[in-house]
């Protein structure tokens, strides 16, 4: 019997990959170059958290809509070649997807940094395969110190699992940054333990504003913005003892660290001091979609003509051609704070 038609595009692949000769594909009309991709491997989660899964949940894609394995490493390395230093997998879970340590070995052989957002509950089960795929830093969402809190905001029992595992990675060698996004009534009353909790462990916390996504009932005034954790910071620390640290390129947090302390601490803006102008990301989602910005309300289909056998560089560099300067288009804060402009998905089918 004859190879199938994908088996016979598959091989061809294999043999002559397409690299392209013009290394501007990813700048937008911005001049923005795009070198981080982020990909979200599922959008199945072993958590709850309201803010991110609608509470009615979401309507799973069957896996066949799904990029597979070899699918996601073939798509990320078009983006390697043409200028994507680094990929950050992510979700949903990404620990849920049971072809995770495949899909992690395969991207290991492109020279691009790897990373992962994981939400800790299962990642130790992984520790020597993600050693072995050279990831160095790890972002754990994790947004209370308190274990029945926990309970509350993910509506799960896994509070000692991802605590028990934070410190592991860090014993591990892990540089560990740990996601909290921040709620009024919910969680704000623990900045100061989250800061507290980098005085005698090497922590990266990095606290995120509260964003509005499809389902997640975001309001303005349960945002904690930057000034105000900023206010409670210096309410309670001396003045000289808060410092403000260089932010890396492209860094998406304004940095800080109390002095004497091991850890850092930042703040993630994107509602009230978006930070789009050094804006290197796109997404890919994991039916295989770009999306240009976490907020854009429009995609382009990859895996579609992926699987046909076309080429997909076109429609990636009309994307990132179309990225707005500001969030996805809603750059006023009137337009940007009323949901109703929002046309996205839900953030667990994003990918954060
Ligand atoms: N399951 C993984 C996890 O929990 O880290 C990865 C996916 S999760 C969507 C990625 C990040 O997005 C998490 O740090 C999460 O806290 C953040 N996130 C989700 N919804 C958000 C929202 N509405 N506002 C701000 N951050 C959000």
């Amino acid at each position: 019997m004859g190879a199938s038609p994908i088996s016979i595009i598959q091989q061809h692949r294999r043999v002559k990959p397409y690299v392209s000769q013009n290394k501007e594909i990813l700048k937008d009309s911005f001049g923005r170059k795009h070198s981080y991709l982020r990909i979200s491997l599922t959008e199945r989660c072993n958590l709850r958290c309201s803010y991110c899964m609608p509470l009615e949940g979401v309507t799973l894609l069957p896996k066949s809509h799904l990029m597979n394995a070899e699918e996601v490493f073939q798509i990320a390395k078009i983006f390697v070649n043409e200028g994507v230093d680094k990929i950050r997998l992510t979700g949903g879970e990404p620990l849920v997807r049971k072809d995770f340590p495949e899909i992690l070995r395969k991207l290991s052989s492109l020279p691009a940094k790897l990373t992962m957002t994981t939400n800790g509950v299962t990642v130790d089960r992984h520790f020597d395969l993600l050693k072995e795929c050279g990831m160095q830093t790890i972002n754990l969402s994790l947004d209370t110190l308190q274990k029945e809190r926990f309970k509350e905001i993910t509506f799960r029992d896994q509070f000692d699992k991802v605590h028990e595992n934070m410190f592991k990675l860090l014993e591990l060698g892990f540089k560990v940054k740990i996601n909290v996004v921040l709620m009024k009534g919910v969680n704000d009353d623990e900045i100061i333990d989250f800061i507290e909790f980098t005085k005698n462990y090497p922590f990266v916390v990095r606290f995120i504003e509260f964003m509005p996504f499809e389902g997640n009932k975001w309001k303005r005034d349960q945002t904690v913005s930057l000034n105000e954790i900023l206010e409670r910071l210096n309410s309670f620390y001396p003045k000289n003892d808060i410092l403000r640290i260089p932010d890396a390129p492209n860094d998406t947090a304004k940095n800080y660290k109390i002095k004497g302390y091991s850890g850092e601490f930042g703040i993630i803006s994107t509602v009230t001091n978006p930070f789009c102008d050094s804006c290197n990301r796109i997404r890919l989602t994991a039916n295989g979609q770009l999306k240009n910005c976490l907020f854009s309300q429009s995609e382009s289909d990859l895996l579609t003509p992926f699987r046909n056998g076309e080429e997909i560089l076109p429609i990636i560099q009309k994307a990132v051609g179309k990225k707005f300067a500001m969030r996805g288009g809603l750059s006023k804060p009137d337009d940007f704070n009323n949901p109703e402009m929002h046309h996205n998905r839900s953030m667990i089918r994003i990918g954060g």
